[in-house]
C-alpha cells in the first residue's frame, strides 16, 4: 500500500494487511520456529531460493510487518528491525564495510553512534572520517580516500541539534561511488523523508519517537532500493560478487532492489544476531500508528517552549531549529517544512550550577537518560551522559558545560512552560 496513501494512513495501516478471518490487528508471532511439510522445503529456504521464516533469530512475521510499515513511511523498497538502534547503525555500515576499510561520518552525531565508529569498528580495521556537518563540500570531499566506502549524517544530530544539508551531503556521497546513510530518528519520516533528497539508507532508533512511550528499545534500517551498487562492483564485493556462505549467491544478481537488507538479514542477523524481539515490535507498531499525530504536538509544544525560553531574561542562549534566528532555520524549513522534533536544547545564566537546581526543581519534567517520548523529561550532559569529560573536552564534543536538552513532551504546552517558569524562579532564589 506504500504509493497510494498519505503517511497518516500508512502510519495506522500499512503493513499488515490481513485476509479473511485473520486477526484485524498484528499479532505477536511468539515462536522461535515455523514449520514444514518436506525436508525440501527447509533446504530451500536455506540457500535462500525461497522466501519463508524459519527462525526467529533471522526473520519473523511480526517484525517483518512493522518493518513494511517502516519502509512505506520512509519510501523505501525494504527495511528490517533490530533489537536497538547502536545495532542498526552498526549493520547498516557493517553490511558493505570491512577490514581495510573507510568511510566518512559528520561529527555531529549521537554519542552512542561516536563510540561505535570511533573505538569499536575501528578495532575491527574500519576506520573513520570525521568531518563538520557545515563543512563545504571540497572539504568533505577532501575526506573520501580510495576504500571508503560510505558518508554517515544524522538528520537532526541529539544532542547538538544540527541539521544536515542532506542534498549537499547525497551530492559528494554520489560523486565519490558511494551511498549516503542518514539516521533519521529525530525528525521521523513524517517530518523529513531522507531519500526525497537523495539519501540511499536510512536508519531509525525506534525506542525514540518511533515507539514514543519508552517502553521498547529497537531499530531499524531501510533501503531505497536507489544505490546502483553494481555500478561500483569493485567497492562492493559483498554484494556484487558470490557468497561463498551461501553456495556462491551473487546478492545484487538474486535479489536485485532487496539486495542490501537480503544481506543484512541473511548474513548479519544469521551471524550476530540482533534482532527485535516480536513482542517489542508489536509494541512499535502501535506507538506508529499514532506517530503522525504525536510528532505535531511534539512540534507544537516545543515551539511553545523555545519562545518562552528566548523570552526569558534567565536564559543565556537556546538552540531549537524553529526558532527564526537559529542557524539551522533555512534548513529546517527546507528539509522539515511541517516541523522537526521536540528536542530543544538552552544554557542557563550562572552556568552548571543553576542548570543543576534548575533540573531538580522540576516537578512535571522528569530526569531521564532518554529522550523523544511522550513524556517532558530533561538531561544534564556535563552531569550525567558526558559526566567523565572535563569542561575542555565537553566544548570539543559541542556540549557546552551548561547544556540542558529538554524533550518536549505531548502534554499540554500550557503547564510544560509553568513547570520550566517555577524551576527557574527556584533556581534563582
Ligand atoms: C538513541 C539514538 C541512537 C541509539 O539508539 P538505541 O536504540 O538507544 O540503541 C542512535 N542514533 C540516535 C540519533 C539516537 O538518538
Amino acid at each position: 500500500m506504500s504509493n497510494k496513501f498519505k503517511p497518516e494512513t500508512l502510519c495506522v495501516q500499512a503493513g499488515w494487511e490481513p485476509k479473511k478471518g485473520e486477526p484485524r490487528v498484528l499479532p505477536i508471532y511468539q515462536s522461535t520456529t515455523f514449520k514444514y511439510d518436506t525436508s525440501e522445503q527447509m533446504a530451500r529456504l536455506f540457500d535462500l531460493e525461497d522466501s519463508g521464516y524459519f527462525y526467529t533469530r533471522l526473520q519473523n512475521p511480526t517484525n517483518d510487518a512493522v518493518a513494511a510499515k517502516i519502509a512505506a513511511l520512509e519510501g523505501g523498497v525494504a527495511a528490517m528491525l533490530t533489537s536497538s538502534g547502536q545495532a542498526a547503525n552498526f549493520y547498516a555500515m557493517f553490511n558493505i564495510c570491512e577490514a581495510g576499510d573507510h568511510f566518512v561520518s559528520s561529527s555531529a552525531i549521537y554519542g552512542g553512534t561516536f563510540n561505535l565508529f570511533a573505538v569499536t569498528m575501528k578495532k575491527l580495521g574500519i576506520e573513520v572520517t570525521f568531518i563538520s556537518p557545515d563543512a563545504s563540500e571540497e572539504e568533505i570531499s577532501a575526506a573520501f580516500r580510495p576504500n571508503t566506502k560510505a558518508l554517515f549524517g544524522e538528520t537532526i544530530s541529539n544532542p547538538s541539534l544540527e541539521v544536515l544539508d542532506i542534498e549537499k551531503f547525497a551530492r559528494v556521497a554520489h560523486k565519490h561511488g558511494v551511498p549516503l546513510i542518514v539516521d533519521n530518528t529525530f525528525p521521523t519520516p513524517i517530518n523529513c523523508r531522507p531519500f526525497e533528497w537523495g539519501a540511499d539508507i536510512v536508519v531509525h532508533s525506534t525506542t525514540k519517537y518511533m515507539d514514543g512511550h519508552a517502553t521498547s528499545v529497537g531499530g531499524a534500517i531501510v533501503d531505497s532500493g536507489n544505490f546502483d551498487w553494481d555500478a561500483y562492483a569493485d567497492k562492493f564485493p559483498g554484494l556484487c560478487a558470490p557468497d561463498e556462505s551461501y553456495h556462491g549467491l551473487t546478492y545484487t544478481k538474486a535479489f536485485g532492489k532487496g539486495a542490501y537488507i537480503t544481506k543484512a538479514t541473511a548474513q548479519l542477523m544469521r551471524d550476530l544476531g540482533s534482532i527485535q524481539s516480536p513482542q517489542n515490535a508489536f509494541l512499535l507498531n502501535i506507538g506508529l500508528e499514532t506517530l503522525h499525530l504525536r510528532m505535531a504536538q511534539h512540534c507544537k509544544n516545543a515551539q511553545a517552549v523555545a519562545e518562552y525560553l528566548a523570552g526569558s531574561d534567565k536564559v543565556a542562549w537556546v538552540n531549537y531549529c524553529g526558532l527564526p534566528d537559529n542557524p539551522y532555520h533555512a534548513l529546517a524549513e527546507k528539509y522539515m517544512s511541517a516541523g522537526s522534533c521536540g528536542v530543544i536544547s538552552f544554557g542557563l545564566k550562572g552556568g552548571r550550577d543553576v542548570a543543576i537546581k534548575f533540573m531538580d526543581s522540576l516537578k512535571l519534567a522528569a530526569i531521564v537518560t532518554h529522550v523523544a517520548d511522550a513524556r517532558t523529561s530533561v538531561l544534564h550532559p556535563a552531569s550525567h551522559t558526558h559526566r567523565q569529560l572535563t569542561d575542555e573536552q565537553l566544548m570539543e564534543a559541542g556540549v557546552r558545560p551548561d547544556l540542558i536538552r529538554f524533550s518536549v513532551g505531548i502534554e499540554n504546552a500550557g503547564d510544560i512552560i509553568a513547570d520550566i517558569e517555577q524551576a527557574l524562579k527556584a533556581a534563582y532564589a
